[in-house]
């Protein structure tokens, strides 16, 4: 994925919507982006202290709440506090997620869409969203 392609895309939109873009909240969307690991907001607001030592978790959260805003931005809770997030890709795609180490990993996967299509025309259902976890454990914990 161009990631820049991706940053000024998302800049672009959101100055549409009369967002204020700040260099901390364009930065914040940068990691955002550039973490391929599903990161927790935690995990962004540490990323960013290295260049933005001011940054509040708030003001990661408020970021994440925007690009939620714009549907740009995959949230994929747990039942607690812990959500990660994916905003390289948006929409719903299937995640395998390592119960040892916490990695979420996405798999290139051609044919999936066609999956869901076909369960919704086995059963009429109108399809709004989807979510689909694989547990398991991570090749480098297997070591
Ligand atoms: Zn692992
Ligand atoms: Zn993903």
């Amino acid at each position: 994925m161009d990631t820049q392609k991706r940053l000024d895309y998302l800049l672009v939109r959101l100055r549409e919507r009369g967002n204020r873009l700040t260099p901390q909240r364009v930065a914040i969307i940068r990691t955002i982006i550039n973490n391929t690991n599903h990161p927790s907001a935690e995990q962004m607001h540490s990323e960013i202290l290295e260049t933005f030592p001011t940054t509040s978790l708030a003001t990661v959260y408020k970021t994440i709440r925007l690009l939620k805003e714009i549907g740009e931005i995959l949230e994929l809770g747990f039942g607690d506090d812990s959500s990660r997030f994916d905003g390289r890709k948006p929409h719903p795609h299937p995640h395998m997620i390592c119960t040892e180490c916490g990695t979420i990993m996405d798999s290139e996967l051609d044919g999936f869409e066609t999956i869901i299509e076909t369960m919704a025309r086995q059963t009429g259902f109108s399809v709004k969203t989807h979510r689909f976890d694989i547990f398991g454990i991570c090749s480098s914990c297997k070591k």
